[in-house]
């Protein structure tokens, strides 16, 4: 198992990981001591870690909730002290955001004021947490962001995004290596074909420290409702998550023919700066700013 494992992610990482010629790259990667961006990591090193010209660093986000991320951050410290990669982190109250446990504290009092405030936790922390990534990322400079979703998790988001007819979040589903989404990192998710069980599996198998708990405010998320659903429709219809991604690669390859054949221009608009934090966004004002100023209020 460990080995078709190790085959599939490096088959995966040389479609998705274009190394420039007589430069430098730099590979941010982003763990959060569970287990699949432990491996994400462990797989990173042992397949490019040792080329001269490659740089590994790896970052964690703690998004301030009490009883999951400090264990969390601890498992993350020791797989890098292990293989012996650099390990950064930043906070959310040092990007200007609030904690989650204090939004989560917060969100009845916002929701009953009226306020167009989002009622679940994730609403916030998943906007936060991006731009906690792009943060470190930027901090070290990265060529690739490389990102630990597993199979389950890309049939998820596969699935979520058909649901909200959401094309254009279809459209930018990492990886990003032919397709960059201007003035970011291009994104690489090498797990992307693994399913979480053998994920897992490899974790243990190479006794990597990994932390098991489940963030707290996980269950009520969106996501869980399409996690059971996706876990639902794979046990009835076994292949059900492979042909979901497939689909979204399908939808994006059907876009680059269009481009080629000199239709019409299907890439998204190029996204613009929000004025308030110079971040990447689609809109005006960029929805962290928007989430910080509710949360300030
Ligand atoms: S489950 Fe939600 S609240 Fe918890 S870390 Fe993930 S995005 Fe944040």
């Amino acid at each position: 198992m460990a080995k078709s494992v190790r085959k599939k992610i490096a088959k995966e990482l040389r479609q998705q990981l274009k190394l420039p010629k007589n430069s430098e790259t730099t590979i941010f990667v982003a763990i959060s001591g569970g287990k699949d961006s432990a491996v994400l990591l462990e797989s990173l090193v042992d397949l490019v870690g040792d080329r001269p010209d490659v740089t590994i660093i790896a970052g964690t986000v703690d998004e301030g909730i009490e009883g999951y991320r400090p264990p969390s951050l601890i498992c993350a410290q020791e797989l890098c002290d292990t293989l012996g990669v650099e390990f950064i982190t930043v906070s959310y109250p040092e990007l200007s955001f609030k904690e989650m446990d204090e939004v989560v504290e917060r969100i009845p009092a916002l929701v009953k004021e009226g306020k167009n405030a989002p009622r679940m936790p994730c609403s916030y922390c998943g906007v936060f947490r991006r731009q906690g990534i792009n943060h470190l990322a930027q901090k070290v400079n990265a060529d690739f962001i490389a990102l630990g979703h597993n199979l389950d998790d890309m049939a998820q988001t596969v699935l979520m995004n058909m649901t909200n007819g959401d094309l254009e979040r279809t459209l930018r589903l990492a990886p990003h290596t032919t397709t960059p989404v201007d003035g970011l990192a291009p994104r690489i998710v090498p797990l992307r074909w693994i399913p979480e069980q053998e994920v897992h599996l490899y974790a243990l198998h190479k006794n990597l420290p990994i932390h098991h708990e489940e963030c707290p405010h996980a269950k009520g998320a969106l996501r869980w409702r399409h996690r059971e659903m996706v876990a639902t429709m794979e046990e009835d219809v076994p292949g059900t998550r492979h042909g979901l991604l497939r689909m979204a690669d399908n939808i994006k390859v059907l876009r680059d023919q269009v481009i080629d054949l000199g239709g019409f221009e299907a890439r998204p608009d190029p996204p613009t700066l929000c004025p308030n934090c110079g971040q990447i966004t689609s809109g005006n004002q960029c929805k962290a700013c928007d989430l910080r100023a509710l949360m300030s209020d």
